[in-house]
């Protein structure tokens, strides 16, 4: 950072912002969390203008005429469409900075790990042209480490499970860069899908995805609960088309969810037997961190133990923790990140 950036660093805001599939969020620096708001632009499709963004845009989905789209632009985890992510990148840098005339902020951005050199280039792009004045790049397991409070500049490694809306990204950590990393694409939205296509062959209900997330997020789990839960789901009936309201209950979603959480509990499993001897055994020993707000499905932890201490067999349990905040340790760490210099030096990609 020159001394320039640093002169204009004391006057302007500087800002860290989580991109992620499913929620943006940006924490400010000495104000905390701003804004946390879904990823999503509500588009009309005759003038390619945008009418909406974030929550006002997530009410309109489903309810809108043909000539208005809402598009999720990051939704595998990747930039699919430049030019949306760009106006949501804007209007939500304008909505936090509303008295942005004399100096712009310096942004860090929370990216996924596998992200190609052109999708970087297209971030950084994007958050200048959105009026950032300098664009930082951390990778998310990185900042969801920091977020979390795990040791990253040691040299034992740390395994931390992100599980979003459209990506679960398995990274080992250790002397503050990612040593081992799989991204997958099985992860909320997915869940969703599974209760949706459930509903449909079981019930012969359609419903919609918000509605299969408010089942999931009322009653999903992935082990027996104490006491049995139902949600109501709404929809249309598949034959007749007419509205109709169903019951379901927590063993029907556990079973809808479970080809998914198979998924996650696999990438785990690779991610310890795919590393160094030294890092599973440093991971055995720690624990594995659950983060995102996949994380927050009932059991997942323990259920996620269970399965790896068998499978590993040695005796040894493997200890699963879920963040204290999993919606928010992304950007939580990327702000811990801005507010430590040296830090930044070492882990941030610019
Ligand atoms: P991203 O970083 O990809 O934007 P988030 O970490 O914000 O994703 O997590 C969003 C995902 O978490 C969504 O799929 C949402 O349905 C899911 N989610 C949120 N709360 C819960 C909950 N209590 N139980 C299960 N899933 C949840
Ligand atoms: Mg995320």
């Amino acid at each position: 950072m020159s001394l320039y950036d640093r002169f204009l660093g004391l006057f302007s805001k500087d800002l860290a912002m989580d991109l992620g599939t499913a929620n943006t969020l940006i924490y400010v620096r000495n104000q905390g969390i701003v804004l946390d708001e879904p990823s999503i632009v509500a588009i009309d499709s005759r003038t390619g203008q945008p009418i909406a963004v974030g929550r006002q845009a997530k009410q309109m989905y489903g309810r809108t005429p043909s000539s208005i789209k809402a598009i999720r632009p990051m939704k595998d985890g990747v930039i699919a469409d430049f030019d949306v992510t760009k106006k949501m990148i804007t209007y939500f840098i304008d909505k936090v900075c509303k008295h942005r005339s004399l100096l712009n902020p310096r942004l860090m951005v929370c990216i996924p790990s596998g992200i190609t050199q052109v999708e970087k280039r297209a971030v950084i792009d994007s958050a200048k042209q959105a009026g950032a004045r300098k664009v930082l790049l951390i990778e998310e397991p990185m900042a969801a480490a920091v977020g979390a409070n795990l040791p990253v500049e040691g040299e034992a490694g740390c395994l931390i499970v992100d599980i979003g809306g459209g990506t679960t990204e398995a990274a080992i950590i250790s002397s503050s860069s990612i040593a081992y990393q799989e991204s997958l694409r099985v992860a909320g939205d997915g869940m969703d899908e599974d209760i949706m296509k459930f509903i449909r062959r079981e019930h012969n209900l359609v419903i919609g995805p918000y509605e299969a997330e408010s089942v999931k997020i009322k009653i999903g789990s992935v082990i027996s609960m104490k006491e049995s839960m139902t949600a109501i789901a709404r929809g249309k009936d598949l034959v007749s088309g007419i509205p109709k309201a169903i019951q379901v209950n927590d063993d029907e979603v556990r079973k809808a969810l479970e080809e998914s959480v198979k998924a996650i509990v696999d990438i785990i499993d690779r991610a310890l037997s795919r590393t160094s001897a030294e890092f599973a055994a440093d991971i055995f020993e720690r624990g594995v961190m659950l983060t995102g707000g996949g994380a927050l499905l009932r059991g997942l932890d323990v259920h996620i133990s269970q399965q790896l201490s068998r499978i590993t067999s040695n005796g040894t349990d493997l200890k699963v923790f879920v963040t204290r905040d999993p919606l928010k340790s992304v950007v939580l760490g990327a702000g811990k990140v801005l507010d430590n210099f040296k830090l930044m030096k070492k882990i941030c990609i610019s």
